[in-house]
């Protein structure tokens, strides 16, 4: 017999979300996640996914991945410091170093298991990290895995980042102090301030460490948001994804060659859990150097988002103030906005609805993900269907 406990809990917990209209339901995905989706046997305009290069689906990357199951085989067959660490490992992390322009680069199973690795391998219960209020939940996760006294600074407020500093280092409290934040916040689109940060890190001689899973392969002509401000040698930690704009799985942590050192000895992930495959250590190295061969798709996202967003300006919806090509359609109250997402899909757009507690209140807002891999057509299409569900619900 299975636990009569746990079936009240769960019976409870997800009648109660459904109740509350929080209860997500997952839509599969009928083959790749290119920028035409298909779903319940229904073609959509997908403006949902992370893939901002379209590399998911690049031919270059699959050729490549197919090679590398014909010579390295499906599994990496062991945990990287016992035999797993194949040569397609070291030549991603070495290409990675290179694209980052650090000494080192040490890669991870995905960008969620990386915070959970790196973070705790340095900070511990006698020390404190600084934390935006809208950081990532694998931020947020990472960092209580620490033990760290987690300090959370409001977003993207200097003076407080600079008081909540001050009082740190001062207090004596803490053996070593961190400052942490997402590079691009990816729910408005917003890029971190960090040349302040940068500043107020050097004035207290704190551990710096930016998440930039939305900013790689986008900022910086794809270098990210680290080099978008010209600071590589002013940030000790630099994340990044490999399954966001380098189109495959993983993450890695790029930096000094003695911090990347003290990492593979020290991070439960990277020790204890089995490396990446060989086919996508080879596809996100290839990823790697399509974009530091050339800028061309990085262009094209560019002016795909900054074309949606025009578009979607023009038609007198409020779009935020993004910097990036994260392109939130604010509704406001909640239902609208499930309302408005619900009848995009029907319509032919794929566009997630994105609400309370995500974003706060009133805030509820459909993200658009425009990529490099959309055309002009499909945008045009996209920004029609915008137009007549704006005007039916009275939104425009
Ligand atoms: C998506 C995301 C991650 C997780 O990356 P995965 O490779 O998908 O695990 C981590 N941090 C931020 C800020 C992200 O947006």
């Amino acid at each position: 017999m299975t636990s009569k406990v746990l079936h009240s809990f769960l019976e409870k917990n997800i009648d109660d979300l459904k109740e509350r209209g929080l209860y997500n339901e997952i839509d599969p995905v009928q083959g790749a996640n290119g920028p035409v989706i298909e779903i319940n046997d229904k073609k959509l305009i997908n403006l949902s996914s992370n893939n901002y290069l379209g590399l998911a689906t690049d031919n270059r990357l699959k050729e490549v991945a197919k090679k590398a199951v014909e010579s390295h085989g499906v599994g990496a067959g062991a945990v990287r410091t016992i035999n797993g660490t194949l040569d397609l490992h070291i030549e991603l992390e070495k290409k990675l170093a290179e694209f980052k322009g650090t000494e080192a680069v040490i890669s991870y199973q995905s960008g969620f298991n990386c915070n959970m690795a790196a973070i705790s391998a340095v900070m511990d219960k006698n020390d404190a990290i600084l934390s935006d209020e809208l950081n990532h939940a694998s931020i947020i996760d990472g960092c209580r895995l620490s033990k760290a006294k987690i300090i959370r600074v409001n977003h993207s407020d200097m003076d407080d980042l600079r008081n909540k500093a001050k009082e740190a280092v001062e207090s004596g409290k803490y053996n070593k102090v961190m400052v942490i934040t997402d590079g691009v916040f990816s729910m408005d689109g917003d890029i971190a301030k960090l040349p302040e940060i940068v500043e107020i890190a050097e004035e207290f001689d704190l551990i710096t460490y930016v998440d930039d899973a939305h900013g790689s392969g986008v900022l910086g002509k794809g270098a990210g948001t680290v080099k978008h401000f010209g600071l590589q040698d002013k940030v000790d930690f630099q994340m990044g994804t490999l399954s966001k704009a380098i189109g495959v799985i993983g993450g890695y942590v790029a930096g000094k060659a003695e911090l990347i050192d003290w990492l593979k000895v020290r991070s439960r992930p990277f020790l204890f859990s089995t490396a990446v495959s060989p086919a996508d250590a080879a596809a996100s190295t290839k990823a790697v150097e399509l974009l530091m061969e050339s800028t061309d798709l990085n262009e094209r996202l560019w002016e795909n988002s900054n074309y949606l967003k025009e578009g979607l300006k023009n038609l007198g919806f409020d779009i935020g103030d993004s910097e990036t090509p994260i392109t939130p359609c604010v509704i406001g109250d909640e239902k609208d906005t499930q309302k408005f997402s619900k009848r995009l899909y029907e319509e032919g757009v794929y566009a997630k609805s994105i609400v309370f507690p995500t974003v706060p209140r009133g805030t509820g807002r459909v993200r658009n993900m425009p990529t490099a891999a959309h055309t002009k057509e499909m945008l045009d299409d996209a920004l029609k269907i915008y137009e007549k569900v704006g005007k039916e619900m009275g939104l425009i």
